[in-house]
């Protein structure tokens, strides 16, 4: 039973955002932003936030060149550069919010590792140099084949390398805190341990059901945005939003390491990264998922054995044959997917805004998706 303090203070809200992931946030701070004497509230069912976005791999990235290819390929060059720039535009307004310093941000630019199998993507680089002028200063993508010996990987194996030098890196865990922090610095509540087991539309108002201390207590708001990535499918499955579990490993420090940056290969399906730690450089490699598709598309935060030894030899034959490369941690999360890998903000239901759309790249455009949202929550 609530007092009457309870439910007069903590219940009601203009707007609440269910999900404390970067676009939740993102989302509430736009709303506030553009609204500011409205009342908004952040509803996260973990004691942190718990999904995708503090348990990536810190890519500050726009998209590969194959990875761009194949978008084009799929979706039209002109939505392709849309959300290429939409991704540019989403790191300038997370920098701009946060500071470098409280994103972790490091700006080392970005690399592709081609095998034999996919040097005719170099055939392409001008045309993707071309379509993408209007959003970089330089051309995006060139050869930097030189490097390959440098930073030591298999030259067997790795027949070209691509630079990317707008790429960056993030702590994901540092910017998660801060853009935490900077929504309650604006007086947004953010709630932990509130999972969201029901929605409910009136004519008037959305209630989000908790559970707490064995009582079901009902959350209201004029507008709710939905930003709960691969669980949104549990309250609107019909946007067709399917989960992908990612694998991730980071090494102990590693002497001299030789490489700084973002590296992506395999056309995504495999990235790794220098993280500068304290105690020294590692290097942080993840994917694989390919190996298991169906395995992967879950919820269940749990690790691959075959995918993360697959990660690991990687690791030792291909990215550090010159090193003692040691395991020191892995993890998985959860990404979610949607057949278009275009964002999908919009109205579902009265008062109920999907926003969604990282595709497993969420650093970058999360902040973009973010704006829209609130934006989408604002026109009535
Ligand atoms: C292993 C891995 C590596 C990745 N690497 C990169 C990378 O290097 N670069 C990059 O750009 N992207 C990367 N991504 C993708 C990126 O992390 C996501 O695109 C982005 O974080 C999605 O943000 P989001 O806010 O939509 O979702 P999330 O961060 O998943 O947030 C959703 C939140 O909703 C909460 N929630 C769910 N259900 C409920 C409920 N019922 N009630 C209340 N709260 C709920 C969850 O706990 C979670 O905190 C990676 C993802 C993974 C898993």
């Amino acid at each position: 039973m609530q007092s009457y303090w309870e439910h007069d203070a903590w219940m009601h809200y203009d707007y609440i955002v269910v999900g404390a992931g970067i676009i939740g946030l993102s989302t509430a701070i736009s709303l506030k932003e553009q609204a500011p004497n409205s009342s908004v509230a952040v509803l996260e069912r973990g004691v942190i936030p718990s999904g995708a976005s503090t348990r990536n791999a810190g890519f500050a990235c726009f998209g590969s060149l194959t990875e761009i290819l194949y978008d084009m390929e799929k979706n039209g060059e002109e939505p392709t550069v849309h959300l290429v720039r939409a991704r540019y535009n989403g790191l300038q307004i997370l920098r701009k919010r946060l500071g470098d310093k409280a994103c972790g941000y490091e700006q080392h630019g970005g690399y592709e590792l081609l095998f034999a199998e996919n040097l005719a993507a170099l055939d392409h680089i001008d045309r993707v140099n071309a379509a993408l002028q209007e959003i970089f200063p330089t051309p995006t993508f060139r050869l930097c084949n030189d490097l390959i010996s440098t930073f030591g990987f298999d030259r067997k194996r790795v027949k070209a390398l691509i630079q990317s030098d707008f790429e960056g890196q993030i702590h994901s865990g540092t910017m998660m805190r801060s853009l935490t922090h900077y929504a309650q610095e604006r007086g947004i509540t953010v709630l932990f341990g509130t999972a969201v087991e029901a929605i409910e539309s009136t004519s008037s108002h959305t209630m989000l059901c908790v559970q707490h201390g064995g009582e079901r207590l009902t959350f209201r708001a004029s507008e709710v945005a939905l930003c709960t990535n691969a669980f949104t499918s549990e309250f609107v499955p019909e946007l067709g939003i399917t989960p992908g579990r990612g694998q991730v490993l980071i090494t102990e420090p590693i002497e001299n390491l030789p490489f700084r940056g973002v590296f992506h290969l395999d056309e995504g399906f495999y990235y790794f990264r220098n993280v500068s730690s304290p105690e020294g450089e590692r290097i942080l490699l993840g994917g694989g998922r390919n190996l298991a598709f169906a395995a992967e598309t879950t919820t269940a935060m749990q690790l691959n054995t075959a995918i993360q030894q697959e990660l690991e030899r990687l690791l030792r034959e291909l990215i550090a044959p010159n090193h003692d490369v040691r395991v020191a941690e892995r993890w998985s999360g959860i990404m979610g997917f949607h057949a278009t890998k275009l964002p999908i903000v919009k109205r579902v239901r009265e008062r109920l805004t999907v926003g969604f759309g990282c595709n497993g790249m969420g650093i970058a455009l999360g902040s973009s998706i973010g704006a829209d949202t609130a934006r989408c929550m604002l026109e009535k």
